[in-house]
């Protein structure tokens, strides 16, 4: 927003669960926007008046503010992890593509929002606790949840981690050996340096990535919906990955 020239502020609140209506309320009164994250992206979606379609897909708003009046909230994890995907797969979404998504929280639920949109050939979740699993899966068209993590990834040719797994350890979601040989990685973790995952599958040669890219895209997207043009990715880049 600096490097823009836009004299805004982009503070974190700690917000607890039951104060956020009245920090929402307080923000649209304003006619300002922002982004909500865990545990808050549920609520924030029942809160505003107004949601797009994606985040009705996802039942989530992680980005809102106020047009005409009325307070509207979107996904944008969906589009970041779409375009940072399309960048480690660097070709189109192939109608023969095979999808394992590893969890079944809010952030699966963005990337089924986005695979869905690609016609694959077969997508699968997968979660410690099948119900949720099932749960999710039952919300999309051709979406179905896998009993065994195995089974869910050894024909799959993109596996998604949507659990926090690697975020404050070395711990994998899914062993490599499970693995196809020609499958690529994509992590939603992002820490600050590569996950244990991508690490492991780069060196047994998997295309790997971890979730830096779709962070920054989601910001990006964000930051179009607040002010209608488009950020420098590679300041963010370079605000995101300064030590
Ligand atoms: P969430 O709603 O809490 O869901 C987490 C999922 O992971 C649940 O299915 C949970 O299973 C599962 N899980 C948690 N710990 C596990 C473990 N030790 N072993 C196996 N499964 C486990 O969280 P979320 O919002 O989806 O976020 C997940 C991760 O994605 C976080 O690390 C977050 O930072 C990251 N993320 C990244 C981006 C990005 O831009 N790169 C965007 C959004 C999220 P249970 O239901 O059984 O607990």
């Amino acid at each position: 927003m600096a490097h823009a020239g836009i004299p805004v502020r982009y503070d974190p609140l700690d917000v607890e669960p039951s104060a956020l209506a009245d920090v929402i309320r307080d923000f649209a009164a304003e006619e300002t926007g922002g982004n909500v994250t865990i545990p808050h992206k549920e609520s924030a979606f029942v809160l505003c008046d107004r949601v797009t379609e994606v985040a009705q897909a996802v039942r989530a708003v992680n980005t809102f503010w106020v047009e005409d009046g009325v307070l509207v909230g979107t996904n944008t994890d969906v589009g970041g992890f779409d375009t940072a995907v399309h960048d480690l797969l660097a070709r189109e979404h192939s109608s023969s593509r095979r999808v394992a998504v590893i969890g079944a929280g809010g952030s699966a639920a963005a990337v089924l929002a986005a695979v869905s949109t690609w016609n694959c050939a077969d997508v699968a979740v997968w979660s410690r606790s099948h119900q949720r699993a099932l749960d999710l899966a039952q919300r999309f068209d051709a979406v179905r949840a896998e009993l065994d993590l195995a089974a869910a990834v050894h024909e799959a040719d993109l596996v998604v981690n949507a659990t926090p797994i690697g975020m404050h350890d070395d711990g994998i979601p899914v062993p490599i050996s499970f693995l196809s040989p020609g499958a690529a990685l994509f992590d939603l973790v992002y820490r600050n340096d590569e996950t244990e995952w991508v690490r492991s599958a780069r060196s047994a040669g998997h295309a790997a990535c971890d979730g830096l890219g779709m962070l920054i895209e989601q910001g990006a997207l964000a930051f179009r919906c607040w002010f209608g043009i488009e950020p420098d990715r590679s300041v963010m880049w370079e605000a995101a990955t300064r030590r």
